[in-house]
């Protein structure tokens, strides 16, 4: 399903964010199907960055706090939809929110969830959950982009604070967060790494968004994905780069399903 078009400056406006009335805008977080592993950075950033707790009312946010009201101007969005009773909650949400942002790769892309995506559901409920697999509510897994219209995307597995700290600054300046559409590659030849293709990784870094600093092949570990493709990824280039370079289709295949699954899905159709 296609989500609408997002109308992000007249919502912005509307939300009265970068308004200069003085008053603080209040701002929700939420989780769907998820680890909750981008909320605790978002709680680890609240932690060093008491600027930005000062700057806004939070009020809502499980993860930290018992107290919740449903009057938000900003909501951040972690987590998957996967089963059909998050839509009419996502939906609450949109209604609410002047600006929705999707935090973190379950959100932004489906996730490791959406791994499952082009399987026989009935087979992944049985494989996981065994004989009980039927009484489970849950279904294709799908980023809150699919359900509603999303304003921006911080995006990431977990997301980088430094990224979510930019982004809240941005947002209170009347910015949408814009992550960069060149490829992580350009951040991994900026830190004069040594390409880990060279020395037969599975690398997805050609093709995918970055904004991470090239944190994983900094560690000497390949990108995964995590961040989403490029919005001009070759993926046909990368995978004949992989194959001439004689690594076997099933790992490049495996790497790309972790977190692409539906934007491949997309692009192939
Ligand atoms: S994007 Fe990664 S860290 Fe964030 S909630 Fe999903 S699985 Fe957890
Ligand atoms: S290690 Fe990965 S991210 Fe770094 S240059 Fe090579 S392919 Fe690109
Ligand atoms: S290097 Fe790749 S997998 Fe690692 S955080 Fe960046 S985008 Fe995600």
């Amino acid at each position: 399903m296609n989500a609408p078009a997002p109308t992000p400056h007249a919502k912005k406006e509307d939300a009265g964010v970068a308004d200069g009335n003085g008053a603080k805008p209040r701002v929700a977080f939420f989780d769907f199907a998820s680890c909750e592993g981008c909320q605790l950075t978002v709680v680890d950033c609240l932690q060093t960055h008491l600027d930005l707790l000062q700057a806004v009312d939070i009020v809502q946010f499980r993860e930290a706090m018992s107290e919740r009201e449903d009057d938000y101007l900003i909501a951040f969005v972690e987590g998957s939809v996967t089963r059909p009773s998050d839509e009419p909650r996502l939906q609450d949400i949109r209604k609410q929110a002047a600006i929705v942002i999707a935090l973190g790769a379950c959100a932004h892309l489906g996730g490791v969830n959406a791994v499952r995506h082009g399987w026989d559901l009935d087979a992944v409920r049985k494989t996981v959950y065994g004989d009980a697999g039927q009484t489970y509510e849950t279904g294709e897994a799908r980023p809150i982009g699919a359900v509603i219209a999303v304003d921006g995307v911080i995006p990431g597995c977990p997301i980088d604070r430094e990224e979510f700290i930019r982004s809240v600054r941005g947002l209170l300046q009347g910015r949408l967060p814009h992550p960069p559409e060149y490829p992580v590659c350009v951040e991994c030849k900026l830190r004069e790494n040594e390409c880990l293709v060279l020395h037969g990784e599975v690398c997805l870094g050609s093709v995918t968004r970055a904004g991470c600093g090239a944190i994983c092949p900094t560690y000497q570990t390949a990108c995964e994905g995590c961040r989403g493709l490029t919005p001009d990824a070759n993926l046909a280039g990368l995978r004949a780069d992989l194959a001439a370079r004689d690594l076997p289709t099933e790992p490049v295949e495996a790497a790309l399903r972790l977190f692409l699954s539906r934007e491949l899905a997309q692009q192939e159709a």
